[in-house]
């Protein structure tokens, strides 16, 4: 955990930041139906774990999107800001709002099998179908 991991990232509108200070550098994409109704594609994300702190945190809305998760966004501007597990409180951010874009790995892809058939990135990924992933981590 070196000083060198930490990423920033805001908002569209600039009223709340974030720093993650032990970000992995692996980017994911998730198809299921929630995260595309959400943000109205797939949602890419960058997983940060526990160690986030944020700034602004007074324009931040949180919605309980399901019993083990919530997804923040911001206020003024809407951008969404995490998705996180509530058990741990260990958050997913999405990748477009970190202030520095190089150095990020495509890596994986989940819930495949959910991607609708009008499109698909043509990166080579780790992808998991929704079976599979109950498999590994249990059933919701
Ligand atoms: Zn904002
Ligand atoms: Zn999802």
């Amino acid at each position: 955990m070196t000083e060198a991991t930490k990423r920033t990232a805001s908002c569209l509108c600039g009223a709340v930041r974030i720093t993650a200070n032990n970000p992995s550098n692996k980017v994911g994409a998730c198809h299921c139906g929630m995260c595309r109704k959400w943000g109205g594609g797939p949602f890419m994300e960058i997983d940060c774990g526990t160690d986030v702190s944020f700034e602004g945190e007074v324009d931040i809305a949180v919605y309980n999107s399901s019993k083990w998760a919530e997804r923040g966004f911001c206020k003024k501007c809407g951008s969404h800001l995490f998705y996180r597990l509530k058990e741990n409180r260990q958050h997913m951010i999405p990748v477009g709002l970190f202030d520095d874009q190089e150095h990020l790995v495509f890596e994986s892809q989940v819930f495949i099998d959910r991607k609708p058939s009008f499109y698909s990135f043509s990166n080579q990924t780790n992808d998991m179908t929704e079976a599979e992933i109950f498999e590994m981590y249990g059933s919701p």
